[in-house]
């Protein structure tokens, strides 16, 4: 057997287990550098692997019958020894306000919701991706949290939600996505892994090449995972979502609080901050009587005077039996004021798609 052949083989075999007929996997788990050993296994051109890259990541494809300069025969190959779980739209809803909210059904039959929300005046298309079928973290006012943690979601079915999405924004608004909030259904320092790859694709050249600068990645607040993002050198921005400026109150409300307290997420987001020169955005919905007094605008300056800050205040939607409100459009504004007159970056963000159940905290498959 000569270099070649041999060379062949030995490839061949390092990718047998990849597609033996009894454990099919999803084709897009595998790197161009896999896929290139497989058509070389099988006897096909290295240049192959580059077209059927670029059909499930740049033309993002769902079968293989779409990859139509590959042969049947060839099609039919990567058929028997692959998958290729695209998730699938379930259901559309449209709010008054322009935004719209999707239900995605995935491979395993699991749902889950993105919702894009369109600022035309700022020529702003934002999509709202999920990354775990449910949540384990149990936030007071949020309706995912009532759901259990079922699954991560996989790189490439985060990055489904953003084709799609960004295709519906095309159709209906004529313009591609400009932004991606990784705040919906899940904690994505929880599913890390899967996060990162996804933001890898979103970002690559390869797929949509977007600038991570349009990304931002929102926790609950996990120190552990907000140190590790800064040591990974991640590129892309970072909230947290805040939502009570003292511990007490913060563990009534996130009970992830008591493992991540505001001193542990202070020291992760200082540490965060001087690696990347990144400024993180601290998310803070307003609850009636719960956090919007003048006292707890106070509690909060302190928190953002250690470094630099920006503060999003969101209008809370109240969920089904919910023991939280919305506070008053005054007290949200006096609150917003008082933050601003001490020098801290603070925007107050009304609520959008709350008639469909797609603003903040409101994603649960109804
Ligand atoms: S707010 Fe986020 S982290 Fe908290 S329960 Fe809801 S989805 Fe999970």
């Amino acid at each position: 057997m000569g270099d070649g052949p041999k060379k062949k083989f030995w490839n061949y075999l390092s990718i047998l287990p990849y597609f033996c007929p009894m454990t099919k996997t999803d084709i897009r788990k595998y790197g161009l550098q896999d896929l290139t050993a497989y058509f070389e296994g099988i006897g096909e051109a290295r240049f192959r692997a580059a077209q059927v890259y670029d059909w499930l990541w740049k033309k993002g494809v769902s079968t293989f019958e779409e990859m139509t300069n590959l042969s049947q025969p060839l099609r039919e190959k990567l058929k028997t020894h692959f998958d290729l779980l695209t998730i699938r739209e379930d259901m559309v809803q449209h709010s008054n306000d322009g935004t719209i909210k999707i239900r995605y059904v995935l491979h395993d039959g699991h749902k889950i919701e993105a919702v894009l929300i369109p600022v035309a005046e700022e020529d702003r298309y934002t999509v709202c991706v999920s990354c775990q079928v449910g949540c384990s973290l149990t936030c007071k006012f949020c309706a995912t949290g009532r759901m259990k943690r079922v699954r991560n979601l996989d790189a490439a079915e985060i990055v489904d939600q953003v084709m799609l999405v960004n295709r519906l924004c095309e159709r209906i608004y004529g313009r591609k996505l400009t932004n991606i909030v990784y705040m919906g259904m899940g904690e994505p320092l929880l599913a890390y892994a899967n996060v990162m790859e996804s933001i890898a694709h979103i970002t690559g050249e390869h797929c949509l090449a977007m600038s991570p600068k349009r990304i931002t990645v929102s926790t609950a607040g996990v120190s552990k995972m907000i140190k590790k993002l800064a040591d990974d050198d991640v590129k892309f921005n970072l909230a947290l979502s805040l939502h009570a400026a003292d511990d007490a109150k913060r563990n009534e409300i996130m009970p992830i609080n008591e493992q991540n307290d505001l001193k542990s997420l202070m020291e992760a987001i200082e540490y965060f901050y001087k690696k990347t020169k990144n400024r993180v955005s601290y998310e803070y919905i307003a609850l009636r009587g719960f956090n919007d007094s003048d006292e707890d605008a106070k509690k909060l300056i302190k928190l953002c005077r250690r470094f630099p800050v920006k503060v999003n205040i969101i209008e809370y939607n109240p969920i089904e039996d919910s023991e939280f409100d919305k506070s008053e459009e005054d007290r949200i504004n006096t609150f917003a004021r008082i933050v601003r007159d001490a020098g801290i970056m603070i925007t107050v963000r009304r609520s959008r798609g709350r008639d469909i159940d797609a603003a903040c905290g409101q994603l649960a498959n109804k």
